[in-house]
């Protein structure tokens, strides 16, 4: 799967579909997934990058997030509660683990790392911010992320 470091700053994209190679119909604001800064220091506002893709990628892509996001409050808060069930019952052994899964849940929502996961998934590219210099960019399709590189002028990658 090809990847790339740039500025944001200065990206641009191609005006065709990451996902399927058509001619743009509007844009997505792909958000780029934080490291640990999400969860120490202060708040910081997140990285939008305005991806041109079809219609139909943008329609699923928006329907997922919501799914996305129910699925993970639902499943932080049956497994929290569960947790909590099980610890009251002195339960530790399993109480321990499902709490983890909580925690991990809601913190991997916070980071936005299922947001990441669906965006590679659907819209065929997702974007990790590195530093406020630098983005991470990892694409789907060999054939977009070449016309994404020419426009950018970033090097042949090293394989
Ligand atoms: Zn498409």
């Amino acid at each position: 799967m090809p990847a790339a470091a740039i500025n944001p700053q200065t990206i641009r994209f191609p005006k065709k579909c990451p996902h399927c190679g058509r001619p743009a119909e509007g844009t997505y604001a792909v958000a780029a997934v934080r490291g640990f800064d999400a969860f120490v220091g202060s708040y910081t506002v997140p990285l939008l990058l305005d991806v041109p893709v079809c219609r139909d990628a943008f329609e699923r892509r928006r329907g997922a997030a919501l799914a996305a996001l129910i699925a993970v409050l639902l499943l932080v808060a049956i497994a929290g509660g569960a947790a909590v069930w099980l610890a009251i019952r002195g339960a530790w052994l399993g109480a321990i683990p499902l709490g983890a899964v909580a925690v991990l849940l809601a913190a991997g929502g916070r980071a936005g790392w299922d947001g990441a996961a669906l965006d590679r998934w659907i819209l065929g590219l997702s974007v990790r911010s590195v530093s406020s210099t630098e983005v991470r960019l990892q694409f789907s399709r060999r054939d977009y992320y070449d016309a994404w590189a020419k426009l950018n002028h970033v090097k042949r990658p090293h394989a």
